[in-house]
């Protein structure tokens, strides 16, 4: 039987990311693609569940008119749809991207590339989330060409070896000709540096609203990182998992007398 791979993203349906991801995915010897992403732009929304109102799904075509379903769901709603019996055939494993802007560090709960990877392991699937390490001032058309490329390198060896769910894989790939990147490194979470400016304006009315802008975040490019191996030039594989529990402090609150200071009750 082939593996059947999910295609998504948070960019949309029509971001040339998921058709690049879409048909490097096709070049797979015996793979069968699916493909079902959001109907709008979904960047930053972070892990979402909808739950007040119905979800609809429609049936579209990409540029290359490869056929594709779209929904009004977030990422990770188009993931559950999928996982949960969407598509007749079971789902092996889930790519989501190829995102034009980087998602290192702090940024895997906003994004909603990764949350949808993390949306797949919730539901015992691999799942592996693609950025491209591109700038925000970048004018013109993103070239996909050398991530799609590398997308396919690192699916195959994944099917090869078998990745398995609470693990998921946040791969992010400088944006780069092929013969420029350096190779791979298996990476942590580095350290984003916000630049967020809160802006309170007035409207019309006379009443205050709020713009969060600033500037684009930066990094600390520490060695070991995914920040520090994307500006090196190489292609940061970091493997994440659900489980936030700092379990180093766990000893330490353990020994804070949390039962001394209960209240008595009335
Ligand atoms: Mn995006």
């Amino acid at each position: 039987m082939s593996t059947h791979i999910l295609v998504t993203n948070d960019d949309g349906v029509t971001a040339p990311g998921l058709l690049a991801l879409a048909q490097a995915m096709r070049t797979l010897p015996d793979v069968h693609v699916s493909i079902l992403a959001p109907d709008r732009n979904w960047s930053g929304a972070g892990h979402v569940k909808t739950l007040d109102r119905p979800l609809r799904v429609r049936e579209v075509a990409l540029a290359d008119n490869t056929p594709a379903f779209t929904s009004d769901g977030a990422p990770s709603d188009c993931v559950a749809l999928a996982l949960l019996g969407f598509f007749d055939q079971k789902i092996d494993l889930v790519v989501s991207g190829i995102n034009p802007m980087p998602n290192l560090g702090h940024d895997v709960t906003y994004s909603g590339t990764v949350t949808a990877a993390m949306e797949a392991v919730i539901w015992d699937t691999p799942g592996i989330a693609f950025s491209l390490g591109s700038l925000e001032n970048h004018l013109g058309q993103l070239d996909y060409t050398a991530a799609a490329d590398i997308a396919r390198q690192v699916v195959q060896t994944v099917l090869a070896r078998h990745i398995r769910p609470p693990m998921l894989l946040n791969v992010n790939i400088p944006y780069l000709p092929a013969e420029q990147i350096r190779g791979i490194r298996i990476t942590r979470q580095g350290l984003r540096v916000y630049r967020d400016r809160l802006d309170q304006r007035t409207d019309p009315r006379g009443r205050p609203y709020y713009w969060i802008g600033g500037d684009s975040p930066t990094g600390t490019p520490e060695e070991g990182t995914d920040v520090g191996a994307l500006a090196a030039g190489y292609v940061s594989i970091t493997p994440l998992t659900l489980d936030l529990t700092m379990y180093a402090a766990i000893p330490t609150l353990g020994d804070w007398g949390w039962e001394n200071h209960r209240q008595p009750a009335f």
